[in-house]
């Protein structure tokens, strides 16, 4: 086993489907184009500024990460692969005590790291490493100085952003507990990773409508922990976080419902969920937030009429795009031809489900070689995919918008909503430009 610092990730299962029997849902269990969840290490190792992402794996993994998050010439980087070689994967070498090996070395040269994720990978669940064993016994020798958890990013049973959820699912044990002289005093927790400048705008308005203690998870430095307990609330900002919730939930926390603060009309709707439970009245709700709607609207405005009008068709990839099929279809005009999703969470879901148009073709899973004769039968303008897919439709002439991208932009919020409508006018007008 070698550490060698970090695309293609094969077709696989969906995990099972949840109830949404009243739901006019087609349900696809064919196969299909997505990543893996090593991808989420791109983001995350950018917001835990203070945490090392070690991937146990293949060639191929370290690979996805490595262009995924493009090569650091300068910065010591943040994540790594410890290589399964030949040895390790015919069981000839004992790959617990290489591990073991591997994670000392980078500990010694990286006295910096406060929390070490030992990220799980097909190759490794192949050969059943038991890396929460590994996790422990590491832990065990490192904590308090490092901390040491586990979680898997294999492709096996995942889609792209659910990297993200088993990786902060891998955290919230480790919560420290709200103290029990707090009582039931409630507390703000956000959900989900925010770029900074994001979450700074968001904790400037939670400041001028009193809504607080607010906590963000993860948080910047992974071993600022916020603390969990009863009294916290919960206030989803991405909508892949099933797992992360329900543990949460388990805590003692309470899920506020919402819609995802994507364009304004989700920002206003999401920052009114956490209003509502801190009981603020109207006139200070709206003067909180005037300021920021009324630049979001000027933003927004140019890009309307650009999109107003045109069709819109969503693969399932990135778990988003439901909130954007919502934002694309209120607050740009445009027609939504099918919005794709890889799974449904009620729990998660229904707020923005709840302000689709109604007739909204809603598909679940996939069947890609169907869902992709669905798409070139209705040309749509806009066509939001996966990377693998994104080619040959451009080739085929249609306008392809990345769904990745949307995941790793800094996009939710008032002062975003004109860059995200942009991204979808920017792939548009790309190729009406190079088509004159
Ligand atoms: S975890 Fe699996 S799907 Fe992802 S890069 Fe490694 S081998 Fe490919």
């Amino acid at each position: 086993m070698a550490l060698e610092p970090c695309t293609k990730s094969p077709t696989a299962t969906l995990p099972a489907a949840t109830a949404t029997a009243e739901l006019p849902v087609l349900r696809e269990r064919g196969q299909r184009e997505v990543f893996c969840g090593l991808t989420g290490i791109v983001w995350l190792h950018r917001k835990m500024q203070d945490a090392f992402f070690l991937v146990v794996g293949s060639r191929t993994c370290a690979h996805l990460v490595q262009s995924a998050a493009g090569v650091m010439i300068f910065a010591e980087p943040r994540f790594g692969t410890a290589i399964l070689g030949e040895r390790d994967l015919a069981g000839l070498a004992d790959a617990n005590e290489e591990l073991e090996r591997v994670v000392e070395e980078l500990l010694v040269r990286r006295p910096d790291i406060s929390t070490l994720f030992l990220v799980g990978s097909c190759p490794s669940e192949v050969i059943k490493l038991d890396l929460a064993k590994a996790a422990e016994k590491l832990n065990h020798r490192h904590f308090p100085k490092t901390r040491v958890l586990n979680y898997s990013g294999s492709g096996i049973e995942t889609t792209f952003t659910q990297g993200e959820d088993t990786c902060l699912a891998s955290m919230v044990p480790v919560l420290p507990e709200k103290p029990p002289e707090t009582g039931e005093t409630a507390e703000l927790l956000i959900v989900g990773s925010l770029a900074d400048v994001v979450e700074d705008q968001f904790t400037r308005l939670f400041n001028k409508m009193g809504i607080g203690p607010v906590a963000f998870f993860p948080p910047r430095r992974a071993a600022n922990l916020p603390r969990v307990g009863k009294g916290t609330k919960l206030l989803v900002a991405q909508p892949f976080l099933s797992e992360t919730v329900r543990l949460l939930m388990r805590r003692g926390a309470e899920l506020l419902p919402s819609p995802y603060p994507f364009g304004i009309e989700g920002t206003t709707a999401w920052l009114r969920t956490a209003a509502e439970a801190w009981e603020i009245d109207d006139a200070q709700f709206e003067a909180a937030i005037a300021p920021s709607v009324t630049r979001a609207k000027l933003g927004l405005d140019r890009y309307r009429a650009l999109l107003s009008g045109r069709k819109a068709f969503l693969f399932p990839d990135s778990q988003l795009e439901i909130p954007l099929a919502r934002f694309l279809s209120r607050e740009c005009g445009m027609e939504l031809i099918e919005v794709g999703t890889p799974y449904i969470d009620r729990k998660l879901m229904d707020a923005e489900i709840a302000l689709l148009p109604e007739g909204t073709s809603l598909s679940e899973g996939q069947d890609v070689e169907k869902q992709l004769d669905r798409c070139r039968e209705a040309r749509p303008d806009i066509t939001v995919c996966g990377l693998g897919l994104a080619n040959p439709l451009e080739a085929e002439g249609l306008s392809t918008k990345w769904s990745i991208e949307l995941v790793f932009s800094p996009l939710h919020g008032y002062d975003q909503a004109g860059d995200l409508a942009e991204l979808f006018v920017r792939s548009s007008e790309r190729r009406r430009r190079l088509s004159v």
